[in-house]
This record gives C-alpha cells, structure tokens and sequence, in this order.
C-alpha cells in the first residue's frame, strides 16, 4: 500500500473511535497494515504499541489506572531462584505451597508452622488459591473475599484490547524469526511490552490469555496467505517439522491391544500452542517462562496451558536429555518452575488426568528416559552400548542362556547431573492428589509399571568389599543413589500409604501387597538367584521393592488387620528366605560397616550406613528392613530364622575351630552385632507409622537421653515421612512433656549457649530404653553417654546401691500389633540356646569378650525364659544337629544340659554361675547363700529393670527356678556343690599356715575396698569444690575460650599490684613498688637482667568517646543553634573549641585550653604479662627471620604495624607498655617532709624536677614508646580526609606530645567509665585490669615540661615562670572560667614530681575542683532567673559572681530562662559529677583498692566529693578551698576576665560557660524485634553506581547504613571504597554490622574481620544460620547487652578466635565458616 493515501489516525481519534463506534474502518486497517503487519522494525513496533495501546493517555497512566481495577483471585506473583518465600504447613494443601512476603505479611499465620525458605528453582505465589491451601491462609487482598473492584471502563481498556491480538502476532513473528537468526533482542524488547500488560492486573491478562487461546484466531493467522508471507510461516513450519515424537508407552495405554504407537499430540492450535512450542525448541527461556507463568492465575488458562504443557511434555523430556551432556543447563529447574505451579492444584490435576492422560504422559517419559525406545531408533544403540543409564545387575549370577537383570548405573551422567529429577519429581508431586494415588494403585497397569521401574533401583550401587588395599579413588555416585530412593521411590511410596484411609478395601490392599511380592520375585529370578551361590561380600543399601513391601504390609497389619498370611506366602519356607535375605544381608554388612570392616572401601562406605540409619531416613531404609525380617521371623521355622541370622553375621562360634576366617577384633565386634540383632529382632519396635505420637515419645527420649539437645537436633532426629504431615506441633507438645528447656545464656567473657532441652530424670527410671538409642546410634560413644546419664541417674536417686557398673535397662518387649508379637517364636530355638551357651562360655573363658556381650546375652536369656511361659515346647528335629545344637527347643531343660567343653562339662547354669564367680570372687559365697535362700522363699518378683550384673544374672537363676522345678534342682544342685567345694578350698587354705585365713582376707578386702569408695568421695568433693571456685572466679572462666590461660596461672596480678602498692597515702609510694615482673620468654625477673621490661599490650585507636551522645530538648537546641535533638560529644566539643578559637584566635591555645584529643585516641590494654625487650627482639626475629638484625631499642623492633602474639597467652598485641620503677631513675627530694602538701606542691613547682632515667636504654624506649602511641594517633589523623589536623603544624612538637600524652590518658579513663556506665553488677568483677597507673607514670617521665602560670594562676600562689613552662608569660590565655578543667587537672598532674602522695593529689583537686565549681555557679546564674539570697544554701562569696554576670550582660542573650526547682546548691553538685567522676577514677587507678561507685549505678556527687577529700560544707556540699592569703583576688581576676571576654565575644561565651549536655555512652542502632522485619527492610541493596541490586548485605548497628560484603565479587569498586570509608569511620576500634543473609553478628576491624553469634534467635532459643530453618527469630536483648558491652570495651578477642583477613579471602567462603 502506497504511503501517501494513509489516513492517519491519532491515539485519541482510535480511542474515541471505538468508543462511539464510528471509526474509519479504513484508517483503522491502514493504521494496523503499515504500522504492525508490514513493519518488521521492531523500535517502530515497539514505539506503536506503547502509542496507541493505552489510548488517550501515557502507558504509565495507563497501567496505573487500569491496576486499580484488578479484580485477581489469586496473587501469582512469581519469582526467580534464590527469593525468599515463604511456607506454611497449616496452611497449605498442597507440599509445594508457597506464598510471597507481602501475601504472607498481609495474611494472618498466628502460631501457624510456616517458615520462610530460599527458592530453588523459583516459583510462584499460590495466595487466593484455595486448591493449593486453606482459605484461612489468604491474605486480605486474595481469594473469594478479597475487595471487589468495579468493572475496567470501556475506554479505558478499548484501545488495549483492539492491538493485544496484533501485539501477541507480532510477538509469535519475533518468536520464529528469532529461532532462524538467534537473535533475541526483538523479542525481549515486546516481551517487555506484554509483561508489562500482564503485571497491570486481571483485566489484560484476560485480554491477553483470551487472545492466546482463541483457536478461531490463530486459525485465521496461520491460515491467510497474505499474513503469512509476512509473518514467516516457513520458519514456524520448518522447525515444526523437526519435532521429535514422543510415544506412549504401550503398556499403559487403556487399549494397548492395538499395535500402533501412540504419539503425543504436538499440534499447534493456538497462539498459545505455537509460543509453547517455541518456548519449549528455545529451551524454557527464563522471560518467557515468566511471561506465561504470570497469566496463571486466571484458571480457564491455567486449564489450556496445563493441557498444551502436557503434550509437549515429552519434547521437553528428550531435550533434557539431550542438554544433559552440557556443564550446566538450566532446563531442569525452569522445568520445575513450571509444572509445580500446574500439578500442585488438585483441580488442576484432576482435570488433566481425566482428559489429558496426565499419568500416562508422566510416566512414559520417565520410562523412556531410563529405556531409550528400543523400537524405533534401534540403529543408534547398537554401537554404544556404554550410553545406556543401565547395566546388567552385579548380583546377578551370569548364566549364558539367559538375559540378566538390569539396574541402574548410579554413575550414568542423567544420574550425576539430576536429568531424570523434573520428571520424576513431577510424578511425586502429583502423588499428592489422592484421586491420581487411587487411580495407579488400582490400575495393575500403572502400579505395575512403577514396580517395574523401581526394579531399576534395586540393588543399585553394590559395594564389594576390599581386604587388600585401600581403595585410591572413592567413588561419589553413593549420593545419587541415596537421593534417589529416598526422593523418588519412599517418597512416591509415603504418597502411596498415606492416601490409603481406613475404609480402603481390603481385597484390593492384597492385591497391591502381592503385587510387591511378585515383583520382587521377578526381581530375584532376573538375577538368577539361589541363596547358596550368593555373594557374602558384596552390599548395597538399595531394596525399594523390599520397603514397599514391609510398609504397605506394616500398613495392612496396622491399619485395616489384615493377617499377614493373605498376602505372604507364609507356608512356603523357601520363598520366605528368599524374601529375606537381601534386607538381613544389608543389615548385616550395616553392622560389619560399624565394626569397620569395610575400612579400606574408605569413608565413602561409613556414610552409606550411616545415611542408612539416619534417624530421618530410617522409617522407609533400615526400618523397614528390620520390620520385613521380623514380619519373616514369625513365619519362618525358629531354628532355620536363627541360623541364617548367625551365618549372615559370620558367628564363628560355631566353627569347630572355634576360630571364624575374621580378623580378630572384627570377631568381638560382629559378636557383639548379632546379638544386638537379635535383641533388636525381640525386643525393638521399628518406626514406621508415619505419624504415631507414642513413636516420636520413643524417639525425642531416645534422642535426649544422650545429650540435652537443640529443638533443631530433636526435629531432624525424629522421622518424618509423610510429605504432606501438617505441623509438627506434637513434638513440641511431647517435648514439654519429657524435658525441661534450658534458657539460652550468656557470660560477658564465656560462651553464648543456646536454647536447650535436657531429659527429666525420671524417664531415666521409667522410658529409657538402651536398646532402642543403640539401633539409632552409629557411634557407640552415644550409647555410652547415655548409659552413663543413666547411671549418674541412679546413683544420684540411690536407685541402686552397686560398686560395680550398672547395667543398660533394657525393658520388657512390648507389641504394636498381636501379629507381630508372633516374633517371639525365634526365642524358642535350641540354635539360639546353643548360641547364648556358647556366648556365656566365652565369656568365661576369654578375657576379650566383653562385659557388654554378657548383658545382651543374659537378657536373651531372661527373654526366652519369659516367652517360653506362652510357647509351647516342641521337640526339634534333628536338622539342627549339624552344628552341634540341644536336641530340645525347650529352654528349661537346655538350661540344665550338659555340655563337655574341653575337659569340663558345662550347662547354662553351672556357666551362669561361674561368671558369677568370676565377676565377684569376694564375696562370692555370701552371694551364693542370698541366691539359695531366696530360691527357698516362695514368690519373687524382680520387676525392676535397674541392676548390677549380679542381679540380672541372679534374676535368670530366680526365673528359671520359679518356672520350672527341674530347673531349681539343677540350680540348687549347683549351688552346694560350688559351696562344698568352696568350704573345701577353704579348709585346703587353713592347712597351708603361709596364706592368711579366706575369711580374714575377704575382712581386709572389704576394708580396702571401703578406703577405696572413701578415697573416690574425697576427690569427688575436691572436684566439685574446684568446680565453684571456678565458677566464682571470672578470670579462670576466660580460660574456657580457646584464649590459653594466662592470668589465672599469672605469678603478677595487676590489681594486687595496685592495692600493695598504695596503702598509706602520706609515704611515697615508689618505696612501696615492689612486685618482680618475670619476662614470659626467659623466666628471669627484671631485676636480674640488664634489658627493659615491659607488658605485652595492645593498642587500638578507638572512636568510641567521640561517639557518647546527649539529647537535646528545645532550649538547648536553640541555646547551642543545633537543629537536631540528638548531639554526639564531637559535635558539641568540635562547637566549643570553636568558640575557643575565636576568643584565643590560635587554635593551639585553643587546644591547650581544651584538649580534645581524648575523642580519637587509643585505648591500651594488656594480657598481663610481661617481656623483656630484648627477649621479645629475639621472639620477633624468630618469627620473621628474613628481617635484619633488629636493635634492642623499641622503635626498632615495634614498628607502628608489627602484630605479634605473646608467647605465653597467644593474645594479640601490638606493643609493649615499659615497666619502670624507682630503681630506674632518680628522684631529688628536695622539699621538707614536714610542710603542708600544699607547700610541698608548690617547692615543686618553683623548683621543678624531674626523675631521669638513668640507663641510655630505657631513655630510647621511652621516647620510642610514647611517640610510637603519638604516631598512631596522627596517621590516623591524617587518613580520616574530612579532619583536617587539628594541631596546627608551627606549633612546637612539645606542645603536641603534651596534649597526646594528656589525652591518652584521658581516654583511657573515659573508656573505663563507658564500661562502667554500660556493664550490670555482674560484669563488674570481668573487667579487664587496668594498667592505668603505670602508663600514667610512663606519660609523667615523658611529659615536656611544667605548667608554672597554670599553677600561679589557679591557685594564686607566686610561682616564677621559667624557660620549662610551655608559654611565655606575656601570652594572654582565654579566661580560666571558659576552659576545661579536666585539662587542667591532667596538666597540673603532669606537672608535678612523679610519685605525689594521695593527699597531695587531693590538693590539686581541690584547686581544679574551685574552677569547676564557680563556672557552674556562672551557668546557673546565666541560665535561670536571678534568684533571691535565700536560694543559696551555701556560704560562698555569690555577691561578686551576681555581679559579674550582671556586667557580662550575657544574661540578656538568653532569650527564655528556665527556672529549675532544685536548690542551687544541689544543681551545683549535679554539674560537677562528670568532673568528680574522672577526678575520682584517677585517684581510684592511683591510689585505692576499692572502686568509689558501683558499676551499673549512678555515683552520688557527694559521695565522690568526700572520696576525694573536698571542702565539704555543713549540709555536706562540696566547696572551693583556698590556698593562698588572697583568695578574693584570684577569684575577681578569675571573674574580670571572663567579664571583659563575654562582653568582647558575647556568642563563644556564651556558648562555653552554660551548662554542658549531659552525654551518655554510645549506642546500636535500634533493630527490628523479629528477625523477618530486618530481613525484608535490609536484605537488599541497590547500588546507584552500577544499578545492581545485591543481596549479600551488611547492616552497621552503629551508624544504621547497610553496606555490601567488600569481598564479594557482586561488589562494585565504588561500593568497595564506600565500605573502606565505612571502616574508617565505624570501624575504630571495631564496626559491629549485622550479616543479613546468615543472621550472624560480623565484626570488622580496620584489617580483619570475625564473626560473632546470631543476635535473634527463635522461640526456642536456637540460633538459624543462613535461615536454614526459616522459623521466626526474636532479637535476644541479653546478647545484644553483652554485645555492646564486647564493643564498648575492644574486647571482641574474648569470644572470637577466628580473625579472618579482607585480602586473603576466596570467594565464598563463608560457606566454609558456616
Ligand atoms: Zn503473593
Ligand atoms: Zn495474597
Ligand atoms: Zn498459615
Ligand atoms: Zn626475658
Ligand atoms: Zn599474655
Ligand atoms: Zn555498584
Ligand atoms: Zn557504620
């Protein structure tokens, strides 16, 4: 058509057009013809659609305005691998259920079991879908009640639905020339378009799934020749004709008479047919895929696109096998994307079976994926024979003749890569439709045609035993085997059983039962086998079959009653071993596995057996098994059963050899297995119900009477087969019933324990049943430790009063079911009884047979004396005679038959008691009479299962006497003969005068053997008083860490240093400093050798201080012009030193004024021990030896970046903190012992001096020490880019060593009191030592020089300034009342000589303290109404300072003036605390033992006051005191000049004198209580620089930002530098941040990085790493205490051993941590 007769049509003439009817049916054509048909430009089409489609309105207008009519029932929302969903189990009907975060937080799962889970292969929201889950699931905004909306107006949607028809055209034409070229960008950018349509809600979905499944339409599409040139038919009908066929498999099909194959229907009927098709021949493309999966939720089309689905099923399946070749495909789990949306819905599936052969289709791909047709395409088999996934049976007896059977390869590449997973997980998925369970049991076709396959499986992966040599290459295709039983054949088998309900015919279960036993005897002729040629040493864990039978016949028996004998062919002996005798093999090689006799397999076999006991897995593996044999056991003639049993667990006691071809110690241990066998066979109840509440008792005791356990450990650890079970509140339920939880607890420098749940006690007495956690264990140590919990247990509850071990319990079997009670019969065997002989010999004789061989053996006995009271006694045949057996299966008269053993003859009860005779010796004879005695008294009744050996082995002896007559003469008989010949022996004993009397010796036996239980009490008591003194000493709890002891074991404790040292306040403590250091490398203590010694610390620069914070309420916001209510203190200190500036106009007086450089300092600490430097120089170079020869001075060997260990305690440490005392330098006394310390300070000042060390080389580690700390500082000052350096570069070096060394003073005090604000009562004894004192004294020696005007300023006193003080006298300094005068305080202390007495530092207190006091009294009378004389409850010269105030005029500044009720006097005192509070910790670090305040309280000011000795007042109030004779004129000049500066500088004044805010320790952010609301707020985070979105974040609890893992590869180079200013900047000392993924604390360090347990944990208490779980985690508030505790005081290397570092990590892993 010829451009220029188009007619053009706008959007809005379209829209207006259709909506009066009245458009131009030609422009409309042209519009189509030149701008869709003809177009193949796909950025014009684009352009078109996105025009026209939404009308007469923008396409974002458009799609907003027409959501708000969605009227979807169902949510549909989808989402791709790796999202978060969630699951509910009371709630769904279906186990694929799952629902989105927003359907699941708009819902209402209150005390639901849900938990939130990571999509595999992505899925899809089933919100509103009431065939998929229960209503009371569905959000408010899904399913019938959801709001209804109106109808889409008319005009709205007109346009829309007009080109949705010409789009979905086009988009097909797209398809198939994109399929020809391969390119798929024209597609994408209209499959852009059409999400977008479908994402705006129900209305254009409607239009769009109309449109695709309009048969009429794609009719005239593909049929118009015109459309179809333009449309490229030829690439649609070129690629059509390449389809593979699919068949049906005959044998499944209702009318398989006929010869023909039948193909599946792959006709192309519709657009939705033909975009199948093309999705389906492009390999399930995700987009796609997701486009069509999004349409799902209107029903009709789920209905036609389930049905289109499956008739291409079978192309999808070849292309699976086709893929399977390659590395990676991902068409299996978009494949599972797909179908668990379809087959999940019930409706859905009932539909499909009925009209689509659902079933049929299924299965027949699976069985052409594991039988490749072997019709058809016979030619491409023949050459490669080695392709085929099957191969002949290795169990298999080859017979020329005959084919054998086939199993499958577990290593075949479909196996190894899951090709076979969607099928076959797609047929258990539909399993879970009862109506498709019905339909294939009751089919023989079908259910036959599963047996069939599951033939395949049978046997699979046999291991063959290697003897020789260790195996070198061991194989992993185990696994696939494991996954595959237990996911493809229990799982369907779970389906099967569950959907059985009670009123289900029982004829038909017997069929379906014989059906089982048919096959398997298919099974075994296919294999040729015959029970004699079977091979010992081969074992596979694999019978399908078998497990099938065992548990529809434990059903059968269970559930509807069913007597075996309908469906086992009871009176055929033969069959029955046949039947047997893979699952006893099985578990015989399981129990030779344990008894490590398949060691050179390699661990590959071990975890096999162990996978095959796995509690979880048991019900349908080892459970089973153990059920068939003991079903068998009641069948089977007795002695034959035993027999087979014994030859199948290599019994060599029967070998007239006595010795069997086993290994010797394979001997005891295959010993010990037969009888726990057999034990188990009697007494053992498997678990196979699927849900029965007095099994999971059972097994929660069993669990717990090992180990108090997690809830987690107890919930993996109970089986649960059945897929579809709703919750698992029964557990719980049982849980409280049997145990006691155990709170989660935490210890400041201890473990964090979780959540646990310990066994009551009593169960010890009444449930415990040893031989049910000995079948569950893989280790004997769990069974051990449960045995000793037991025993513990009784001794505790004097239960049982025996020096001798106490045996397992073992209970009275009980039965689940009269049929199954029948297993007894096998205790009534003379092949047993022969057995348990030759056992109870043994163990008489050979002294490796163990104690615990007895017990099983005496409770055999005890089991068969108990059964044989219902058993009739039947005289054997002689068959049994071969191995030597008693000619009776009568147990009483075997008991008493004599054997001749060697040169002795035996019975069971002259062994009986020679054991016992063995065992007790001592009192063997008092032991004997009890026995006769109580065989003379009439009834005994030993019902209790608690004893020695000696009372079960009596117990027996009772037994058999009480039932029995002939048995009680025998054992009567015995007995005097063993006394006679005991009296004899003693006689015999008497006559020889050389050995001491047998009665005395047993006397002085017992005696000994009283010392003994006396000695074993005694250390009992010394270990439980070890015990609490352990538990009172904190320091030795540290021990428990992994940190190796170190000042427990210390021979210098800090603080008994500290307290030894300062006793008498007035005698100069450098005589008192007297403790010897011993330097950890050579032992030697400082006084012995030359070299300095120093302690081994750490310093790391902290922020923490700059970080304490004070609100702010509107006054003070106004007051100090801060817009926010919250102020850090570098804020507000950053502000006043501001005001500093501008009043001094040098910021180094600034400085000198107010020394902030506490803020950003270091905190120092140490492990305690100390070194030499010279000996750490050695240490040093051992540990590096490529470095040069290092000096002995400190700098040299400690540069700023050396990280070592001490060598004692491993802890890390960064420097060595100097020890110096009085012996190292000399001090010039040059002051009278008798003045006023006032006097004393002031000689001092005028005549300053100070110690000189007097070796060079303390001189240089000094130096090296202090300026090593300074330059830490300054390197860090100069990193942090938005601080420029404080300390201007011309002022003079000393000035700024001053202020360090001041300030790394100050921080160290500021840190303690952190702690002590932040730590509770209990933490108070855990804090670390303080090694205050002795940096203080090394930052005295070190200090530059002396503050003269200070001195003469603050107290008046005349002081000459000379050339040491740090200002020329002309220099005029800020007034006094506007500086700090804790800076103050620090620079008259380091003023001073080296050692002041206590009362001297009271002193200077007090003349600081004067300061403090008057610039408060400033503040108040600034701030507050002037108050009337009356309000000052205190005599101080107020007059002048009213005065002064007046003059400043700075009161007229203040625009609103806030009256506070308390006295003056009190708000005085208020003010000062911060002051006393440091002033106090200084003197308490200096010069006391006890702390001035208790940690965790609030210190009272006057209480600090009178610790510090201040000028107190009558009503106690802390005072100024004067020294000097003018006191008036110090405090006018005090006042005049900060008089004459506030009128110059009205702002800065006023801003430095009123009162300061009052600031708290530094705090976390505030964190969601449950863990899901993190989660979904900070799991994300989308960068801005490369537009990603990255799910691996970290969330800072400090500043609140979230950051990406730096060392992931998903980390953009500007997120990396982000994160590096991050650390920077939070990370000094440590950044604490939240690792959103796993739920686990990380703490990163400027250079490393460690983690810390989970700060939520669940309603259990239990921590859930990496969200496995998916349960609701709540915030635990004591570790979140304990955390910041562990931040505030840089002490992370209590409870975090594994330092990780950013560069050496390889990617993922922390896969490996977790
Ligand atoms: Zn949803
Ligand atoms: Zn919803
Ligand atoms: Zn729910
Ligand atoms: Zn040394
Ligand atoms: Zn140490
Ligand atoms: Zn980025
Ligand atoms: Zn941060």
């Amino acid at each position: 058509m010829d451009a220029t007769v188009a007619i053009d049509l706008t959007p809005e003439q379209l829209q207006a057009g259709l909506i009066d009817g009245t458009l131009n049916k030609v422009a409309l054509e042209n519009l189509l013809t030149v701008n869709v048909h003809e177009n193949e430009n796909i950025d014009g089409l684009v352009q078109f659609f996105l025009q026209y489609m939404p009308g007469n309105r923008t396409m974002d207008e458009f799609t907003q305005q027409i959501r708000e009519y969605n009227n979807a029932q169902i949510c549909g929302l989808i989402w791709n691998a790796n999202v978060m969903a969630y699951r509910c189990k009371t709630c769904s009907i279906s186990p694929c259920m799952s629902i989105c975060a927003q359907c699941f937080q708009n819902g209402n799962h209150e005390g639901h079991n849900y938990n939130m889970f990571k999509s595999q292969a992505g899925g899809a929201c089933d919100c509103g879908d009431s065939s998929v889950m229960h209503e009371f699931g569905f959000c408010r905004f899904h399913g019938e009640s959801r709001p209804h909306p109106q109808a889409v107006p008319h005009d709205l949607i007109c346009c829309a639905e007009l080109l949705i028809p010409h789009l979905l055209k086009v988009f097909i034409r797209a398809l198939r020339m994109s399929a020809v070229s391969g390119d798929i960008v024209t597609e994408q950018k209209l499959l852009e378009i059409l999400n977008q349509l479908s994402n705006s809600g129900s209305a254009l979905q409607t239009c769009i799934t109309n449109s695709l499944t309009d048969r009429k339409l794609y009719d005239e599409f593909t049929s118009d020749p015109s459309i179809n040139r333009l449309y490229h038919i030829e690439f649609l009908n070129g690629e059509y004709s390449n389809l593979p066929t699919t068949y049906f498999l005959e044998t499944l099909m209702v009318d398989s008479t006929s010869d023909s194959l039948i193909p599946f229907d792959t006709s192309l009927r519709t657009m939705l047919d033909e975009i199948m098709m093309w999705c389906v021949t492009t390999h399930l493309p995700e987009d796609l895929v997701r486009f069509l999966l999004s349409l799902l939720p209107d029903f009709n089309f789920k209905l036609s696109f389930t049905e289109t689905f499956l008739r291409f099923y079978g192309v999808i399946s070849q292309l699976l096998v086709e893929e399977s070749h390659l590395e990676t495909s991902e068409i299996p789990s978009r494949l599972v994307h797909i179908s668990v949306q379809l087959f999940s819905s019930n409706v859905i599936a009932d539909y499909v079976m009925d009209k689509c052969h659902l079933i049929e289709v299924i299965l027949s791909c699976i069985w052409r994926m594991f039988v490749p047709s072997t019709d058809q395409d016979k030619q491409d088999d023949d050459d490669d024979d080695d392709e085929s996934i099957l191969k002949a049976h290795p169990l298999a007896i080859t017979n020329e003749d005959t084919p054998v059977g086939m199993v499958v390869d577990v290593e075949h590449q479909l196996i190894v890569k899951n090709v076979y997973w969607p099928l076959l997980s797609d047929f258990v998925n539909i399993l879970s439709q009862e109506k498709v369970v019905l339909t294939i049991l009751e089919n023989k076709k079908y259910f036959n045609f599963w047996l069939r396959f599951l033939t395949f499986f049978q046997g699979m992966n046999v291991n063959e035993r290697i003897t020789s040599h260790h195996i070198e290459y061991e194989p992993q295709a185990y696994m696939y085997a494991f996954t595959i039983e237990l996911e493809i054949s229990a799982a369907a088998m779970w389906c099967f059983i569950n959907h059985l309900k009670a009123d289900y015919p029982e004829e038909k279960l017997i069929v379906i039962i014989k059906q089982i036993v048919m096959s398997i005897n298919d099974w075994l002729e296919s294999l040729n086998f015959q029970m004699d040629n079977a091979d010992h040493w081969k074992l596979t864990f694999h019978l399908p079959l078998h497990r099938y039978l065992a548990m529809f016949a434990y059903n059968a028996i269970h559930k509807f009653n069913i007597d075996p004998a309908a469906f086992l062919p009871t009176d055929n002996p033969n069959m029955l071993m046949n039947l047997m005798f893979h699952p006893l093999r099985t578990i015989a090689g399981y129990f030779e596995v344990l008894s490590n006799m398949w060691l050179r397999n390699g661990q590959q076999v071990t975890i096999q057996a162990k996978t095959y006991a796995k509690t979880a897995f048991s019900a349908a593996m080892h459970d089973a098994d153990f059920f068939l044999l003991q079903l068998i056991a009641c069948y089977l003639e007795p002695n034959l059963f035993i027999e087979t049993v014994l030859k199948k667990f290599h019994s060599w006691l029967f070998d007239s050899t006595g010795r069997s071809s086993l290994d010797p110690n394979h001997q005891i241990a295959m010993l010990e297995s037969v009888l726990i066998t057999l034990c188990a066979l009697v007494g053992f109840q498997p678990n196979n119900a699927s849900r029965d509440s007095q099994q999971i008792r059972t097994e929660i005791i069993g669990i717990l009477s090992v180990g108090d356990r997690l809830y987690s450990e107890v919930e993996e650890n109970v089986p649960d087969p059945s897929p579809s079970s709703a919750n698992r509140k029964e557990i719980e339920t049982i849980l409280n019933e049997v145990s006691d939880f155990q709170t989660p607890s935490v210890e400041l420098l201890g473990h964090l324990h979780q959540g646990k749940y310990a066994i009551k006690g009593v169960l010890f007495q009444t449930d415990y049943d040893p031989l049910h956690v000995i079948m569950r264990s893989t280790k004997r140590a769990h069974f051990q430790n449960s045995l000793e919990r037991f025993t513990k247990y009784v001794k505790h509850e004097n239960l049982f009063k025996s020096d001798y071990p106490i045996w397992p319990p073992f209970r009275m079997p009980k039965y689940s079911h009269a049929y199954i009670s029948k297993v007894q019969r096998i205790l009534q065997s003379s092949v047993l009884h022969h057995f348990l002989f030759l056992c109870l010999n043994a163990y008489s004789k050979d002294k490796t047979v163990t104690e615990n061989i007895l017990y099983f053996t005496i409770y055999l006995l005890e089991l068969s004396l108990i059964s044989a009271d219902k058993a009739s006694s039947v005289v054997v045949e002689t068959n049994a005679e071969e191995i030597g057996a008693f000619k009776t299966n009568d147990i009483f008269q075997n008991l008493c038959t004599l054997f001749s053993i060697g040169n002795e003859s035996e019975s069971i009860i002259t062994l009986l008691l020679k054991i016992l005779h063995k065992q007790r010796s001592n009192d063997f004879l008092e032991l004997i009479n009890t026995i006769s005695a109580r065989l003379k008294a009439a009834n005994h009744n030993n019902s209790s299962r608690i004893g020695d050996s000696y009372y079960f082995l009596s117990n027996v002896l009772y037994l058999a006497a009480q039932m029995n007559a002939q048995c009680r003469v025998a054992i009567e008989q015995e007995i005097e003969r063993l006394k006679s010949q005991y009296q004899q022996q003693q006689k015999q004993q008497q006559q020889q005068p050389t050995t001491t009397k047998t009665s005395d010796l047993t006397a002085e036996q017992k005696r000994q053997r009283a010392k003994n239980r006396q000695q074993k009490l005694l250390a009992e008591i010394a270990q439980s008083q070890k015990k609490f003194i352990t538990q009172q000493n904190p320091d030795d709890q540290s021990m428990h860490l992994g940190t190796p002891p170190s000042l427990g074991s210390d021979p210098f404790s800090m603080d008994q240093a500290m307290t030894t040292a300062t006793t008498a306040s007035n005698i100069p403590v450098a005589s008192e400093y007297s403790v010897e250091y011993e330097c950890c490398v050579c032992r030697l203590t400082k006084s012995d050798v030359q070299s300095p010694i120093g302690l081994i610390g750490t310093t790391c620069l902290s922020l923490l201080p700059s970080l304490e914070f004070a609100q702010l309420d509107e006054y003070e916001q106004q007051r100090l012009s801060i817009p926010s209510n919250k102020i850090t203190l570098e804020t507000y200190l950053h502000l006043t030193k501001q005001c500093l500036i501008q009043i001094s106009e040098h910021p180094y007086i600034a400085n000198h004024c107010q020394n902030d450089h506490y803020l950003r300092s270091l905190r120092i600490q140490s492990c305690g021990h100390s070194i030499h430097v010279d000996c750490l120089s050695s240490y040093l170079k051992a540990l590096h030896p490529n470095q040069g020869a290092a000096e002995t001075a400190l700098n040299a060997i400690l540069p700023a970046t050396v990280n070592f260990r001490c060598p004692l305690c491993r802890q890390s440490a960064n420097t060595l903190i100097l020890l110096f005392d009085h012996t190292d330098y000399s001090i010039t006394h040059n002051h009278q012992q008798t003045a006023s310390p006032v006097e004393r300070l002031h000689q001092s000042m005028v005549n300053p001096s100070r110690p000189k060390l007097t070796r060079v080389a303390d001189e240089r580690c000094l130096l090296a020490f202090l300026s090593g700390l300074a330059a830490k500082c300054i390197s860090f000052d100069q990193l942090s880019p938005d601080r420029p350096l404080l300390l201007p570069n011309h002022q003079s070096t000393k000035q700024r060593a001053a202020e360090f060394d001041c300030g790394t003073l100050r921080a160290q005090l500021v840190h303690e009191q952190m702690f002590y604000e932040s730590a509770n009562k209990i933490d108070q004894k855990s804090i670390r030592k303080s090694f205050y004192k002795i940096l203080h004294e090394l930052h005295h020696l070190g200090y530059p020089f002396y503050h003269q005007q200070l001195w003469q300023e603050v107290t008046g006193l005349l002081c000459p300034i000379t050339t040491a003080d740090v200002f020329d006298p002309q220099q005029t300094l800020p007034p006094i009342l506007l500086r700090d005068p804790l800076t103050i305080l620090f620079q008259l202390l380091m003023s001073t000589p080296i050692h002041i007495t206590s009362d001297e530092f009271d002193v200077i207190v007090q003349i600081v303290f004067n300061i403090e006091f008057f610039k408060n009294l400033l503040s108040i009378l600034i701030e507050q109404p002037v108050p009337e004389s009356k309000d000052f409850d205190f005599d101080v010269d107020v007059n002048s300072v009213i005065k002064c105030v007046e003059q400043s005029r700075l009161k007229e500044q203040i625009t609103y003036q806030r009256a506070i009720d308390d006295p003056i006097g009190k708000q005085l005192m208020n003010k000062c605390l911060d002051f006393l509070k440091t002033s106090s910790l200084i003197k308490y670090r200096l010069y006391s033992k006890e702390m001035p305040w208790t940690t965790g309280e609030e210190p009272s000011p006057l209480g600090l006051a009178s610790y510090l000795n201040l000028n107190l007042s009558l009503n106690g109030l802390a005072m100024p005191r004067w020294f000097c004779s003018e006191p008036r004129a110090v405090l006018s000049k005090w006042l005049e000049d900060f008089q004459l500066t506030a009128q110059r500088y009205t702002t800065a004044a006023k801003i430095l004198c009123l009162g300061r805010p009052q600031f708290h320790p530094p705090v976390f952010v505030d964190i969601p209580s449950k863990y899901g609301d993190l989660f979904h707020m900070y799991s994300e985070y989308h960068c801005e620089h490369c537009n990603r979105t990255s799910s691996d974040t970290l969330l800072c609890l400090i500043c609140g930002e979230i950051y990406i893992k730096r060392w992931f590869p998903g980390c953009c180079s500007q997120q990396r530098q982000r994160y590096n200013q991050h650390l920077a900047r939070c990370a000094l000392p440590s950044a604490v941040m939240l690792d959103v993924q796993t739920t686990l604390t990380v703490i990163c360090l400027p250079t490393s990085y460690g983690y810390w347990h989970s700060l939520y944990l669940d309603q259990h208490g239990e921590e859930d790493p990496k969200l496995k779980r998916g349960k609701t985690l709540y915030l635990d508030l004591k570790r979140l205490a304990i955390l910041r505790t562990l931040w505030l005081t840089a002490t992370f290397d209590y409870q975090i051993q594994n330092w990780l570092s950013y560069n050496s990590l390889p990617i993922g892993h922390l896969d490996g941590l977790l």
